[in-house]
């Protein structure tokens, strides 16, 4: 069994940045959303830098399951009760017009990407009401659609079946698209200056005109106030080998079935939570048992986590990054919608950049009015200050002598509370109990072994590395004798 995504693969390396620059637009972030929007921005004749802080690829996008469909579930029965039909249609042609996109540049550039029409379901095995809601929204709103009972794989249910949807795999996409801007990768900023447009990173500093940040979570603390308005979500995925799905499927629950066919099997993803929150199911292991229920005993190939940035009313944000802030842009929130909304995004972040309208600047908008989000709110809210005030206040008697080998728990050490992860040999890995972002305190995941902030979602691994952001700074790490 691989423990990494069955899209990930070597990709051409770029080089460091190592000396100060001045630059016309960089984009921080090789992941999607900052690939494709710089692409495009070069395709418009623009001079573009990427930064990327690892290799291109290697977040979300790398662990994502690539279904790009515009049958993505309750998202439309929400965005209608939310906003009603002008918003829930422009959001569904969006989607639409996203799969166009990659059509287009499929053809255009002849890419093997095991691009793939199939039909995308979305099924319930006991919430019908659901179905019928979704279908009556999307009817409205000018989808082809319609319900059915006992799709194929999922005989207990009724779903709602929409045709003319597409699979791919994203690494082989992108690595395909004609590079025609500059690449840095390995560079990691640190810091941005909002006001002079400086980027700083280990390598030397950018002075830049103009800055889009496509860090996935948003690296910018000081304005946007992305913090209250984000959270994380965690998925599991699991590859099995051999024949297996035909179509795309998705529970309309938010930690329900997700399944896909792929070049050697099947994917199932599921488990969803929010990052942090974790709790004792076994979500691989859920997985596995799904896929002998499908399909018979099959043999898991790989099996892999990620997670993607989730806003309160289901629409991504892509567009100016505060109001107050001149020539600075922001693109995420993708509610693991991020191939169709990555898309649309380049194109929305382009134009603006250009000067031109957008049909979907104004629902993306950062800046929008998110209707009926006081509860969201209060309850991220809740969330961020009770992660700070446990990270400083909570008391625990727990010692090192009380985490078992393989596991990880906040102890008392020192004098001091701490992260500290007991290998199998006995030994200690110690790091801060505190996210270094903003101080909340962190939580050992016991499923992938890394120590994760329940309030913005960065992840460490148990030698204290940045995994994932927000977090842009890794924590301080010693390596304990047992005895010690
Ligand atoms: C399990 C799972 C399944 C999914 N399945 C689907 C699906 O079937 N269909 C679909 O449409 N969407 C899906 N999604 C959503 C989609 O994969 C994501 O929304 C999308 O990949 C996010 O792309 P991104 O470019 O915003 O982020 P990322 O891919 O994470 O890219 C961000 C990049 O920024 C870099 N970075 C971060 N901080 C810095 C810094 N300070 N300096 C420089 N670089 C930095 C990171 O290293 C990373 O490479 C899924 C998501 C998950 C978690």
């Amino acid at each position: 069994m691989e423990y990494r995504s069955v899209w990930q693969r070597k990709t051409k390396k770029y080089p460091q940045l190592k000396k100060d620059a001045d630059r016309d637009i960089v984009v921080v972030g090789g992941g999607i959303a900052g690939y494709l929007t710089a692409f495009r921005l070069a395709e418009a004749g623009q001079e573009v830098t990427l930064l990327e802080a690892d290799r291109l690829f290697s977040g979300t996008t790398g662990r994502t399951t690539a279904k790009t469909s515009a049958n993505q579930g309750c998202v439309y029965s929400e965005l209608f009760e939310r906003y009603g039909q002008r918003v829930t249609e422009l959001y569904y042609r969006s989607q639409t017009e996203g799969i166009r996109l990659f059509e287009e540049l499929v053809h255009r550039y002849g890419i093997e990407c095991d691009w793939a029409e199939r039909d995308g379901y979305i099924f319930s095995e006991d919430r019908r009401y659901k179905i019928e809601a979704l279908h009556r929204v999307l009817r409205r709103v000018g989808a082809d659609c319609e319900v059915v009972e006992s799709p194929e794989l999922f005989k207990e249910s009724c779903a709602l079946k929409m045709s003319g949807q597409y699979l791919f795999d994203p690494l082989k996409f992108l690595s395909a698209l004609p590079v025609r801007f500059e690449i840095f990768e390995d560079t990691r900023v640190v810091d941005i200056d909002p006001k002079k447009k400086i980027l700083r990173t280990d390598g030397g500093s950018i002075y830049a005109k103009k800055i889009i940040v496509a860090t996935h979570y948003p690296m910018i603390n000081s304005h946007g106030g992305y913090f209250m308005k984000l959270r994380q979500s965690m998925s599991y995925t699991i590859a099995v080998s051999g024949k297996g799905a035909e179509d795309m499927y998705l529970d309309e629950r938010e930690d329900g079935l997700s399944v896909r066919p792929y070049a050697e099997g099947t994917l199932l993803g599921g488990g969803d939570h929010r990052t942090g929150r974790i709790d004792d199911k076994r979500h691989f292991a859920a997985l596995e048992s799904s896929a002998d229920k499908l399909f018979g005993r099959k043999n898991v190939t790989h099996r892999w986590c990620a997670e993607d940035v989730m806003t309160f009313d289901g629409m991504p944000m892509a567009g100016k990054y505060s109001k107050s802030l001149e020539g600075i842009y922001v693109v995420t929130g993708f509610n693991k919608w991020g191939m169709t909304n990555a898309m649309v995004c380049a194109s929305v972040l382009t134009d603006l950049l250009l000067g031109k309208e957008n049909p979907y600047a104004e629902i993306f908008s950062p800046q929008r009015h998110i209707k009926k989000s006081f509860g969201d709110f209060v309850s991220n809210a809740l969330t961020n200050v009770g992660g700070i005030f446990l990270g400083y206040c909570r008391i625990t008697l727990k010692t090192a002598k009380d985490v078992p080998a393989g596991s990880g728990m906040i102890v008392f050490h020192h004098g001091k509370k701490r992260a500290v992860y007991r290998d199998l040999s006995g030994e200690l890995h110690v790091i801060g109990n505190k996210c270094p972002h903003m101080h909340c305190e962190l939580k050992w995941n016991g499923e992938t072994n890394t120590w994760d902030c329940p309030c913005h979602g960065s992840r460490f691994d148990i030698y204290g590395n940045v995994i994932s952001e927000p977090s842009t700074k890794s924590c301080k790490y010693r390596r304990e004798d047992p005895e010690n």
